[in-house]
């Protein structure tokens, strides 16, 4: 039997910690990311044919779990977590080029995976005399609203969310308000980097940690990295069987969680080709990329909003992964697509071909409309339901959407968040506040 692997900060090799502590801490105590002392390889021999997601997933990720308290329910882990359809669907006028849809789960977007997987993890690390864990969550929209999914209701949790005000779609912001009970939405005045910093200067705050202990569930966080993984081995590995041809991927992009997993597929050994990340208008990784030093910006709002990031968190764990530039830039593409370009490609696609883009997935189908032949097999990765962003894409499309029935439920419910200052002290306050009033509750 081998060593547990270990988990080390991207910022200090000196403090090693195992699967469990990284996944209830999130953040590295240095304010690092975790990352595995090194990648596990594997083989495309090592997969059963014909397995679900959830089987891939607990193929994939065994060796992450070995030897820690949760190896054995891995499975189950998985089989609770990855219980939607992660289609590979191909597109009917495109030679090779197919769709990876990731939006078949509660909240309709792919942030369920990493989210549900989270949960289903601290269902398990919790003791019944923990004290509660509130966990800090900073979303450009659709993270909220997973983490909010998946742990609504779960005991001894509670989840606070910070938004940018008026920079998520309107249905968004429902979702993220309409949960209650264990769940707060806060509005922040700011953008979504502004609500990162707020949410990143909380966790790293050692005093208040031991006032209100705190978790993270961003994409910083290896709990929802990992699980990410298992949709690109899933769809490689069945590719591979039928083709005995590497699956290239073209990933929206903002803050690199998802295109990251793709990355460490590929960097494990299993079948992935090219990796193109498509951005917004917020360039910083695509002129990178393009050979200028990395000078990470502020974000600029966009029509696809999820992906408005200027400082990208994981571009840490890329860097971990390639040490070296000219190394980094040999393993990705990278280019940025305009708003104009958006809605041209969600209009063209429609009115075409009946295909319906969400406003992320238009800028990689954009990507892929310009690549002409390339004689390689694509899949275009679909982020979000295009129902999700009805006040973008109706208008274009001249027609109403229909609405996947979970975010149907979601949106007839009634929604509330409490504006927020985009201050680190105030977030803090509030932080305290609430602990204090709930204190107080317990004591009387
Ligand atoms: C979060 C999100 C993205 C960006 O994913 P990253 O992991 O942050 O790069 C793209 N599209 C949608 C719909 C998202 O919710």
């Amino acid at each position: 039997m081998s060593e547990p692997l270990q988990y080390r900060s991207t910022r200090g090799a000196r403090h090693a910690a195992g699967i469990e502590e990284v996944i209830a801490a999130g953040l590295a105590p240095d304010g690092g990311l975790y990352v595995p002392e090194a990648l596990p390889q594997l083989d495309a021999a090592d997969f059963s044919a014909g397995g679900s997601l959830a089987d891939t997933a607990a193929t994939l990720l065994a060796p992450f779990f070995r030897g820690s308290s949760l190896a054995h329910e891995l499975p189950a882990i998985c089989s609770e977590a990855l219980n939607f359809d992660v289609p590979l669907r191909p597109l009917s006028y495109q030679p090779d080029a197919s769709v990876l849809e990731l939006f078949h789960g509660p909240s309709a977007a792919f942030k369920d995976v990493g989210a549900r997987f989270l949960a289903a993890c601290f269902r398990r690390l919790r003791r019944d005399d923990d004290a509660p864990l509130t966990i800090v969550v900073a979303t450009s929209g659709d993270t909220g609203a997973a983490v909010a999914a998946a742990f609504h209701r779960q005991p001894g949790v509670r989840v606070v969310i910070l938004y940018p005000d008026g920079r998520v779609s309107p249905r968004q912001a429902h979702q993220l308000g309409c949960f209650g009970d264990n769940v707060q939405a806060l509005r922040v005045s700011g953008s979504f980097d502004d609500c990162q910093r707020m949410a990143k200067a909380a966790l790293n705050d050692a005093p208040l940690q031991q006032r209100v202990p705190l978790s993270s569930a961003n994409s910083i966080s290896l709990g929802r990295l990992l699980p990410q993984m298992s949709y690109y081995a899933h769809a490689s590995l069945a590719w591979w069987r039928e083709h005995r041809a590497p699956l290239n991927f073209i990933v929206p992009t903002g803050n690199l969680g998802n295109a990251l997993a793709c990355v460490w597929v590929r960097e494990m050994g299993l079948p992935v080709g090219e990796i193109h990340l498509a951005c917004n208008a917020n360039a910083t990784l695509s002129d990178y990329f393009d050979g200028s030093p990395y000078s990470p910006r502020p974000a600029i709002a966009t029509l696809a909003n999820a992906m408005d990031v200027g400082a990208p968190s994981n571009f840490e764990r890329l860097r971990w992964t390639f040490p070296h530039d000219h190394e980094l830039r040999l393993q990705l593409h990278a280019a940025s697509v305009d708003d104009d370009a958006i809605r041209d490609t969600i209009v063209h696609h429609a009115r075409e071909h009946g295909e319906v883009f969400c406003p992320h997935t238009a800028t990689a189908v954009h990507l892929l409309d310009g690549m002409g032949v390339t004689g390689l097999p694509w899949a275009v990765v679909s982020t979000a339901h295009p129902a999700k962003f009805d006040s973008v894409v109706e208008p274009l499309i001249g027609r109403k959407l229909d609405v996947p029935p979970a975010l149907a439920a979601m949106l007839e419910r009634p929604a509330y968040a409490e504006p927020m200052a985009v201050s680190e002290v105030a977030l803090k306050d509030w932080l305290d506040q609430r602990l204090g009033v709930e204190r107080a509750a317990v004591a009387s």
